[in-house]
């Protein structure tokens, strides 16, 4: 089984726009959406591009804030402070990686944590892990969703996380706990991850090297998830091979096509969510 994310988000955000607008009827506004971006990343540029699109998409209240690459960290900062004040706001995202001379986690500790829509506060981060209501980071929560479409019930399955990043790796771990997995998390100094990747029911990959897992790593059967987008001289690819992997996978995310889309979807909900909870 090839784990169509395009398709997924596609639905997802059908549901969304609908959402909305109930939303809209119920209190006479919808939830509002802004993104800052400090700098010319040309990476960054095109995720922004594309996260106001589908937020336009959905019908959401959508803003890009432009900074040039030598903005003064207090000025994004006071920034922040005057977005979390803002009643039309519901959701903040700061878009990293930023310019070196500014502070990361001073900014994330800065955004109000009802309106971190990437889920990386400290205060969701805690509450997540600890099993309570947070805002979930979008990517290992698209990655959540596509592994359900495979398997409703996850009890007792054996996943490997390959990579232990803030952003993917620990989070994503976190959700696998709460699905009751027995959960082994890898990373770059793991001694033996082929022995790791093969005792594993469910693989998600991310990392950052290109079709890094292979064929004779996987059982067969497993489901494999790869959250990896790695520029190569063929194109796009990611941290599993597709070719080998695919063919003794039960199912398998395709790179493109796979968690990339469910990741701006999941944006998008975690914005309804937090306008939800402003609302209550
Ligand atoms: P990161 O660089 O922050 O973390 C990489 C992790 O991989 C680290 O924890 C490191 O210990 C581990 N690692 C490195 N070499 C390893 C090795 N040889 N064996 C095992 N583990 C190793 O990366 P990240 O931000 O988590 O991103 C990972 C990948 O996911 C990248 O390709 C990135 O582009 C991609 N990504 C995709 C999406 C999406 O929407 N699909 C979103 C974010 C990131």
């Amino acid at each position: 089984m090839i784990i169509d994310g395009k398709k997924t988000a596609e639905d997802l955000r059908k549901d969304l726009k609908r959402k909305i607008s109930e939303l809209k009827s119920t209190y006479n506004a919808v939830p509002g959406l802004s993104v800052i971006l400090v700098g010319e990343d040309p990476a960054s540029k095109i995720y922004v591009k594309n996260k106001a699109k589908f937020a336009k998409e959905v019908g959401l209240n959508s803003e890009v804030i432009r900074y040039p690459a030598n903005l003064e960290e207090k000025v994004l900062l006071n920034k922040i402070k005057d977005l979390n004040k803002n009643t039309k706001v519901s959701g903040i995202l700061v878009q990293l990686p930023l310019p070196s001379h500014i502070d990361k986690k001073k900014v994330i500790d800065t955004i109000d944590h009802a309106k971190d829509v990437d889920g990386f506060h400290p205060m969701n981060v805690g509450n997540l892990s600890s099993g309570y209501k947070s805002n979930i980071p979008c990517t290992p929560l698209g990655c959540s969703i596509l592994l359900k479409k495979v398997e409703k019930n996850l009890n007792g399955k054996h996943a490997v996380v390959i990579g232990r990043s803030n952003l993917n790796g620990k989070p994503m771990t976190q959700l696998l706990l709460k699905e009751n997995c027995t959960v082994t998390i890898t990373h770059s100094k793991t001694k033996d991850l082929k022995a790791e990747c093969l005792r594993a029911d469910i693989i998600i990959a991310a990392v950052g090297i290109p079709k890094l897992v292979k064929g004779d790593w996987v059982k067969k059967g497993a489901i494999v998830i790869d959250v990896g987008i790695n520029k190569t001289e063929s194109g796009i690819v990611g941290d599993v091979d597709f070719d080998e992997v695919s063919k003794v996978a039960k199912a398998i995310t395709p790179v493109p096509g796979g968690v990339g889309p469910m990741t701006i979807a999941c944006l998008l909900q975690n914005t309804i969510n937090c306008f939800k909870r402003s609302n209550i």
